[in-house]
């Protein structure tokens, strides 16, 4: 549907975690009792006033068409089929595809808002609810708004460091106490987990819009999501916050042989 790599297609997962969205639901649900009828096919587009009349110019070519689009996709898990709607430009583009002069006509999607949007990374039971909750609105605002998902990436890394006790105020010179940057509390881990500390930078560096010459991109908040997908995993289902939570207690360094009596409290 977007012209992207395949691997971030097949990402796309729906809410089950099952891998396949579909559109043109050949059965449509209309109440509790699942009563279906058949429905004809759901994608509908409509050519743009401004795309109607410049088809008076004497230049004009196909590929300067622009339409809105709108469908419903449905989860192929059949004990799930959840719905998701769909709405976007559709463009076309007009390629030849043979020696003798043979063109095609290809048509391109580009969706601009998902409701219910897919999770783009895994979002595991165990990852702390308030990073889920940033994360969740960072998936949203990842179709078209892609400031406000950095936005959203970077607060989710604020969120991941509380869960990980990293402190938000610290003692200046004059002895007050004052609110940490989310750049010296991301350094501040760096006592504990230098690696962690290190990759949590990048994700912030690359969802930060100053960070870039130009705006954000899909795929720079897609990269973010990549780190952040496996620094959850690392953490959360590896359990490694455990070990990061100990150390801020200052638990001694774990040895082989304490290792495990620390770990089993
Ligand atoms: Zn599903």
């Amino acid at each position: 549907m977007i012209p992207e790599e395949p691997s971030r297609i097949r990402r796309l997962a729906p809410p089950c975690h099952t891998q396949v969205l579909s559109i043109t639901p050949s059965l449509s649900y209309t109440s509790s009792e699942h009563n279906s009828k058949q429905r004809p096919d759901s994608l509908h587009f409509w050519e743009t006033s401004d795309s109607r009349e410049a088809h008076d110019h004497e230049a004009w070519e196909p590929e300067w068409s622009s339409y809105r689009f709108s469908m419903l996709l449905v989860c192929n898990n059949d004990r799930c089929l959840e719905p998701v709607a769909v709405v976007g430009d559709r463009k076309v583009e007009i390629l030849q595809s043979s020696f003798d002069g043979d063109f095609e006509q290809i048509e391109y999607f580009y969706p601009q808002y998902v409701h219910p949007s897919p999770p783009l990374i895994i979002i595991a039971d165990s990852y702390p609810e308030p990073v889920i909750k940033e994360l969740r609105l960072s998936f949203i605002a990842s179709w078209s708004d892609f400031s406000s998902a950095g936005n959203h990436i970077r607060s989710a890394v604020e969120r991941l460091l509380d869960n990980l006790k990293e402190p938000k105020t610290k003692l200046n010179k004059h002895g007050k106490r004052e609110r940490q940057s989310l750049h010296a509390r991301i350094l501040g881990l760096a006592s504990r987990d230098k690696e962690l500390s290190e990759s949590l930078l990048a994700v912030k560096w690359i969802g930060n819009e100053e960070s870039h010459s130009d705006q954000l991109t899909r795929d720079n908040i897609f990269d973010a999501l990549d780190i952040l997908d496996v620094i959850l995993d690392d953490l959360f289902i590896r359990n490694r916050s455990r070990v990061m939570i100990l150390r801020f207690r200052g638990t001694p360094a774990l040895s082989p042989r304490s290792r495990g009596t620390h770990l089993l409290h």
